[in-house]
């Protein structure tokens, strides 16, 4: 048989790449990816990682062993320039190109970078950030120094996650979000008011409807020395991290003539408009039939539930992949599950107590559930995602008789 390539070497790409050859692809496997650590798990990146306590072995995928045992090469440190999708061959950025018989795209994304009128000459200084890559937490980690003041650029996950570590690590935090609250795109505002107070008690000074408008800086020593804000303020602050979104990674796509649109457009076995390839991950976009739009998700489980179906389809078999999506964020002791997505919902409902910290989140549209936020309740939390996924009408009252357990409820 010819050869898989796989482009990207992420959780979608590494996945995709053993899955292959437990599939039974009988030819070679090429993962290709450009960045030089072995494949590594991302989430800890603003989470234990960042905060030092989880080691880079901690962090590896897959073993450098079960990949030589699956007979799958690691190329690291290619960046791939070019697909030719009528000659099957994948070009490199050094001129070189290599043949395939299928080729699998997990490219993911990039951080969305701020407009460079806004940006401008900072994006260069040493102590400016985005934050995506385990090559970004270490560069980020060297400035991550007790009483140095950080200034964050977004409340989303991300920032509010760097917020919690910089916090406990003795640095000075400011969170610039420019929209009326945080984690304004996934939750509701009870929810996003409760993330707010728990910073702000922890001493972070959260700043919401603030426009960044500019950046301050020493040229010289290539530093941002502060941050400017559309209603006036500076900030002097000595480390800048942004984080507000990112943009997938399609431009091989596009360019190869694949039917893209804010991510390349799967179906529902992952199966690209080119027969001979597949994609899976932050990179993609595909008809929701749980939702009834199309979506691009962004979270670890979509990537392996897309990387396992593209396996699949590598081999001939059509393997579904959607799940109800589901994602996690960790904050001090606040353990945050959400499953679904709550955009449309016209009911909010809540279980449990907000002030305890124990408490789950409902998202209804007419009488269904489309989405759940669990905090600190696991049990809930699977609960909630077969609610979810099977798309369960529960009497509103009973979801919110935190006396009654849920389970009781799916009988
Ligand atoms: P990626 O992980 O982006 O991998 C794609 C790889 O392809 C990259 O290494 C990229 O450099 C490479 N590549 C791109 N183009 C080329 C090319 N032309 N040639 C060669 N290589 C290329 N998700 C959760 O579910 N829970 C969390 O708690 C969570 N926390 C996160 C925290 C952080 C800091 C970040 C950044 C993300 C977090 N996520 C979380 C999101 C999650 O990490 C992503 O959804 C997941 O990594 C997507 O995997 P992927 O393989 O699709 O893409």
């Amino acid at each position: 048989g010819g050869a898989l390539i796989v482009i990207g070497a992420g959780h979608a790409g590494t996945e995709l790449a053993v899955q292959a050859r437990e599939a039974g692809w009988p030819g070679a496997i090429r993962l290709v990816g450009d960045e030089t650590a072995l494949p590594y798990h991302r989430p800890p990146l603003s989470k234990a990682y960042l905060a030092g306590t989880a080691t880079l072995d901690s962090l590896h995928l897959k073993a450098r062993a079960t990949l030589e045992k699956a007979g799958v090469e690691l190329l690291q440190g290619r960046r791939v320039q070019a697909l030719d999708p009528a000659a099957r061959r994948v070009a490199f950025e050094d001129g070189s190109s290599i043949g395939y018989a299928r080729l699998a795209l997990a490219t993911g994304g990039r951080p969305r970078p701020l407009p460079a009128a806004i940006a401008g000459a900072a994006e260069d200084a040493d102590n400016f950030h985005y934050l995506r890559t385990l090559a970004d937490v270490d560069r980020i980690r060297r400035h991550f120094a007790p009483g140095a003041r950080v200034a964050i650029v977004g409340g989303g996950y991300i920032g509010l996650e760097v917020a919690a570590v910089a916090i406990k690590a003795g640095l000075k935090v400011t969170v610039l979000e420019a929209a009326d609250r945080v984690l304004a795109r996934v939750t509701a505002p009870r929810v996003s008011s409760f993330y707010e107070q728990v910073h702000r008690e922890a001493g972070v000074d959260l700043r919401i409807g603030v426009q960044v408008d500019g950046f301050e800086l020493d040229a010289a020593r290539r530093r941002v020395t502060g941050v400017h804000c559309a209603d006036g303020e500076r900030l002097a602050c000595d480390l800048v991290i942004v984080g507000i979104g990112i943009v997938p990674n399609t431009e091989l796509a596009a360019a190869a003539g694949l039917a893209v649109d804010d991510g390349i457009r799967i179906d529902a076995c992952a199966r690209t408009s080119d027969p001979h390839i597949v994609a899976a991950g932050d990179c993609t976009r595909f008809d929701s039939a749980l939702y009834g739009r199309s979506v691009r998700l962004e979270s670890v489980p979509n990537a392996l539930e897309q990387a396992r179906s593209a396996a699949a389809a590598l081999l001939g078999h059509e393997r579904p992949f959607e799940i109800a999506p589901w994602f996690w964020s960790d904050q001090y002791d606040l353990k945050l599950k959400m499953v679904g997505l709550s955009q449309g919902h016209d009911q909010f409902l809540l279980r449990g107590s907000v002030e305890q910290r124990s408490f789950s989140a409902f998202y209804l549209k007419g009488e269904r559930v489309i989405a759940v936020d669990t905090v600190n309740r696991p049990a809930e939390f699977m609960l909630a995602r077969r609610i979810v996924g099977e798309r369960r009408v529960i009497p509103p009252e009973r979801l919110v008789d935190d006396g009654a357990p849920l389970k009781s409820l799916l009988q």
